[in-house]
């Protein structure tokens, strides 16, 4: 198969990982910087433009989306769906789960565990907003936030005040949601390729910190997940409509609880705490999976 990655940076581990899988597995791969791309938006013969060259032929593309260029991003893998590329996750799985509002509302519909949540818009109401998710300590997130900042743990009532007027100020919107205390400042990422929890880690934050993030200096362990916890994880990437994704998972004194769904999961992480070639079950599930014109959507939407 050819197949593109839609990665800004070669050098990172999880897109080498992945070009390292393919070539393995026999497969001609190529590194596209999504930026770089420039697009024809002509009726019925849509085509994308890459330094100069016009691409084609590509059988699937796996998109490594940042967050910071989300809105480009996924207009070109669009873009490559409109000519019939089979994606890994589509763009409009990725931009739903980019949008921690948007996610949280389509998994509460579906029933899956969460945190209590509220949300607002205006200052006026900030003491019931936080009365909804029990009083401090809340744990305060900007929307569009990734890798543990923004994201605050107010400890008391004054402190939750502040944090929301100041965000409120700024013009973020935010979520103000329940503080999991009992979670001792670790979750699990459940790791899931196709209906498929392949790994799952435990990740602990350092001394003194409430977020585990592995960018905030976490750092992760093997862990064996409940049967619920491995359900929870299942159906949400399928709320979501995700092939591959990370489910985070806190465990709560009410059960497992998700947190995010994330549609481009770091591999480093995951393959040093499990062992596995998580790389190549994800080539593998492209090759079971890849046939043209075989996307949902096809762009739309
Ligand atoms: P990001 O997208 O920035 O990673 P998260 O919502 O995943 O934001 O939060 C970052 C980390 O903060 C989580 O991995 C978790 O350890 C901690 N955390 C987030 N929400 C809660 C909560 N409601 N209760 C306890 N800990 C939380
Ligand atoms: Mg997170």
């Amino acid at each position: 198969m050819k197949i593109g990655i839609l990665s800004r940076n070669a050098n990172l581990y999880s897109t080498k990982r992945l070009v390292e899988a393919a070539q393995q597995r026999g497969h001609e791969v190529r590194v596209i910087d999504s930026l770089r791309c420039y697009m024809n938006i002509t009726t019925r013969n849509p085509e994308i433009h890459y330094k100069g060259e016009v691409l084609e032929g590509f059988d699937a593309v796996i998109p490594r989306i940042g967050a910071s260029v989300t809105f480009y991003g996924t207009a070109v893998l669009r873009q490559f769906e409109m000519m019939g590329v089979y994606p890994l996750n589509e763009s409009v799985a990725i931009t739903r789960s980019r949008d921690k509002l948007r996610s949280l509302q389509l998994l509460a519909k579906h029933g899956i565990g969460l945190p209590v949540t509220s949300f607002a818009h205006s200052p006026d109401d900030i003491d019931d907003l936080l009365n909804i998710v029990g009083g401090a300590p809340a744990v305060i997130k900007v929307l569009q936030g990734t890798q543990g900042l923004g994201v605050v743990l107010a400890e008391t009532k004054q402190a939750a005040e502040s944090v929301i007027q100041a965000f409120m100020g700024l013009k973020e919107h935010i979520l103000v949601q329940e503080f999991i205390k009992e979670a001792g400042g670790s979750d699990i990422r459940c790791f899931v390729v196709g209906g498929k929890v392949v790994a799952s880690m435990k990740r602990q934050g350092k001394e003194g910190e409430f977020r585990s993030n592995l960018h905030r200096g976490g750092s992760a362990a093997l862990v064996r997940i409940t049967p619920e916890e491995r359900s929870t994880a299942l159906r949400a990437a399928k709320i979501m409509g995700l092939n591959v994704c990370g489910v985070d998972i806190l465990r709560s004194n009410h059960g497992p609880v998700v947190m995010e769904v994330n549609s481009s999961p770091g591999l480093e992480g995951i393959e040093n705490a499990s062992g596995k070639d998580i790389a190549g079950q994800i080539i593998e599930f492209i090759e079971k999976n890849g046939k043209p014109n075989k996307t949902a959507t096809r762009g739309k939407g």
